[in-house]
């Protein structure tokens, strides 16, 4: 094992930022009263939310009543779902993608095995939707589009503002899983025509186990959790620290949007064009054009990610396979399936993901471990024979 960390993998979590942390230990010391309760302890816990909320607004661009502290993405993403399809009972079908996070796949999955409808639109090659495809899509018994802005795993971004046009002008409700986007591009919701957004803390350096739901004031919302708290739009007592910390998260992603547009990305162009130059039988997957700036999924032909997984991680180096790993067996990745990669494709594929705390040292350092391991695994790989299992 290596004794140094080379963290690439920032579209599965973040570090947590030091003055996030700093900004967040005090709520769990001395400032540990419940939010909802009437004397000063609980007043000052309450502040403190009130104080995030003005700044996840601020990053999002919309009103502090429209946002609902959740546990996470997902929550946000069910609660997103679920609050749309209970508006109109007569409105029994969803439009998604075939690319979704598990959090939307998984739940249109169950809805529809409860008597629901789902469209689930296809991709092309480059991972983008046809946007005249989802307007056909579209019925008078729809309920709900949702989908991504940002695909967590090739970073393709949807072209999310023509979407909400589309779903403005066939007044239909939309839902966009904004998680992996937040803070890595500048959004602005109000008047954007985007009913939910879903935001997930531990994606923008503030802690795992919060998370946020934009519901646009326009649209009549119906809780998933019950109970008084978040004005009864999401009961329960509210995580007081990690609300804090998302907030203080949000207010200095304000501040680095431009940093991952330039610098972040800069580091992310350098990794991909020196592996691409060095590693013939190297390609990107999806949209090089239409992406976030931090992300790179590339297929090394002749290899099986899991066995470079292994191999980096001894190095290392942290990043993703293209590819789930459930109960043992090895399922090549929906995403890179649906955009018509081959399995052999899909099981080749690596995802490296960047972040502000990522340096140009770290980098080159990470450079020289891929391809020391991919030409490993490509030695190991009998000639003309696909890719080689590794254990
Ligand atoms: N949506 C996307 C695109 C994600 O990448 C993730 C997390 O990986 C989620 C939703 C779920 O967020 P959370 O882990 O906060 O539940």
């Amino acid at each position: 094992m290596s004794s140094r960390t080379l963290y690439l993998d920032n579209n599965a979590t973040t570090q947590v930022d030091p003055a996030v942390v700093a900004e967040m230990l005090p709520w769990l010391s001395e400032h540990y009263g419940n939010p909802s309760s009437a004397y000063g302890l609980g007043k000052r816990a309450l502040e403190g939310i009130e104080a995030a909320r003005a700044r996840v607004a601020a990053l999002l661009g919309c009103d502090t009543a429209e946002l609902i502290f959740t546990s996470c993405g997902t929550e946000s993403i069910n609660t997103a779902i679920q609050s749309a399809i209970a508006l109109d009972p007569d409105r029994t079908h969803i439009v998604t993608t075939a690319v979704e996070h598990s959090a939307t796949m998984k739940l249109c999955e169950h809805l529809a095995r409860r008597g629901y409808e789902v469209t689930w639109l296809p991709v092309g090659p480059d991972g983008q939707l046809d946007l005249e495809k989802l307007e056909k899509a579209i019925r008078p018994d729809t309920a709900l589009v949702s989908l991504l802005w940002a695909n967590n795993e090739t970073g393709v971004l949807f072209p999310v503002e023509r979407i909400a046009e589309i779903c403005r002008a066939k007044k239909v409700l939309f839902h966009c899983d904004a998680v992996q986007a937040v803070g890595k591009i500048s959004l602005r919701l109000a008047d954007s025509g985007i009913h939910f957004l879903s935001v997930s803390g531990h994606k923008l350096h503030a802690p795992k186990g919060v998370g946020v739901l934009y519901t646009s004031k326009r649209v009549r919302f119906t809780p998933l959790l019950r109970g008084s708290q978040e004005t009864a739009r999401r009961g329960g007592t509210q995580n007081v620290a990690s609300i804090v910390a998302l907030g203080k998260a949000a207010e200095i992603a304000a501040t680095h949007l431009a940093e991952e547009q330039t610098r972040v990305r800069a580091l992310r162009d350098r990794f991909e064009a020196t592996i691409l130059s060095r590693l013939p039988g190297t390609s990107v997957n999806g949209d090089r054009e239409n992406r976030l700036p931090n992300t790179t999924s590339l297929a090394f032909e002749g290899i099986e990610a899991e066995g470079a997984l292994l191999l980096l991680d001894e190095r290392g180096v942290c990043c993703s396979a293209g590819s789930a790993c459930t109960s043992g067996s090895v399922h090549p990745s929906h995403v890179l399936k649906a955009m018509g990669c081959t399995n052999e494709r899909a099981r080749a594929s690596l995802r490296f993901s960047f972040g502000r705390f990522n340096t140009e040292a770290e980098i080159d350092e990470a450079i020289e471990i891929v391809v020391a391991v991919v030409e490993k695994l490509r030695a190991l790989s009998p000639v003309g024979s696909g890719p080689v299992l590794v254990s």
